[in-house]
């Protein structure tokens, strides 16, 4: 039996079909899950309708993250189409361009500070309060991607780096609180992947040349190996995994260099 059948997943983050939500969506169908979609405000809603078509269509649902309102509307429509929810996958982050770039101090303003902490981690919680009825009993499981960043300094990462560290002790917290439950909650640490978010990071084309030269693999990570990565943190194989992050990233994290390059 494929590993999420009769599985029902409520998947963010779709914007291109370079996403990770794009791999992971990939996944999910294979493994038989049946899949919700949202979006980032109505100047997107095109775009993520066409992708969604990719995994038979679907509901498709606004959800910009920084609105209660769209929140609330997701959970509120998901109660009424499907009566539950076993998974939620949260693949969302910004920071402003600036604060992604040079020195660490000088892109950072409370601003930029406040919004990429909302966007990119208080919305886990706020998206697993408004899961957390149609969650309860079923065995769900949520996921969010993170990045290396938030454990170790990266160039140019900075402020995001901060967002991811909050993330992950997100993560934690929120496994502690829905474990009774049922629910699990874990992280995926990824990679760098050539998608739009992380165009925003300055240099990352160099980030992904070093990462193919020195991870233990000596390549990159694809969306595709995140994608089967989630699918199992989503299904009952998982069962005895919550509160863990796991890194997907060809084997960078545990530090190898390679010294002949
Ligand atoms: P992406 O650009 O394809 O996806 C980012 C998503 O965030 C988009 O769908 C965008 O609409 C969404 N988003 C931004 N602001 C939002 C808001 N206010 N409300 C709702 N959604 C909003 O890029 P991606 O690389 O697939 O990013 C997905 C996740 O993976 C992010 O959390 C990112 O930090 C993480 N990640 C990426 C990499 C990488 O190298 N690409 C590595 C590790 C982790």
């Amino acid at each position: 039996m494929p590993m999420l059948a009769d599985r029902k997943i409520l998947l963010t983050g779709l914007l291109s079909n370079r996403s990770i939500a794009y791999g992971i969506a990939k996944a999910a169908q294979r493994e038989g899950a049946t899949l919700a979609f949202t979006y980032a405000g109505e100047n997107l809603k095109d775009r993520v309708v066409g992708l969604a078509q990719d995994f038979g269509g679907g509901l498709i649902l606004p959800c910009d993250v920084t609105r209660d309102d769209e929140i609330a509307g997701v959970f509120e429509t998901l109660g009424r189409e499907w009566g539950g929810l076993d998974g939620l996958v949260h693949s969302i982050a910004f920071a402003p361009r600036e604060a992604l770039s040079g020195d660490f101090l000088e892109g950072m303003t409370r601003e930029g500070f406040a919004l990429a902490h909302d966007v990119s981690s208080y919305s886990l919680a706020a998206l697993a309060k408004g899961a957390r009825p149609l969650m309860q009993g079923r065995n769900g499981a949520i996921v969010a991607l993170t990045y290396l960043g938030a454990v170790r300094v990266m160039q140019n990462y900075n402020l995001m780096g901060l967002a991811k560290a909050s993330l992950e002790a997100n993560i934690r917290y929120l496994a502690y609180c829905l474990g009774p439950e049922g629910t699990r909650v874990n992280g995926i640490s990824a990679g760098p992947i050539k998608t739009l978010a992380a165009a925003g990071i300055a240099g990352f084309g160099k980030i992904l040349k070093h990462v193919e030269a020195s991870s233990a693999l000596r390549r990159n990570v694809t969306i595709e190996e995140v994608g089967n990565v989630a699918a199992f943190l989503l299904s009952s194989l998982s069962s005895g995994i919550t509160g863990e992050i796991t890194y997907v990233d060809c084997g960078y994290s545990i530090g190898t260099a390679n010294l002949a390059e």
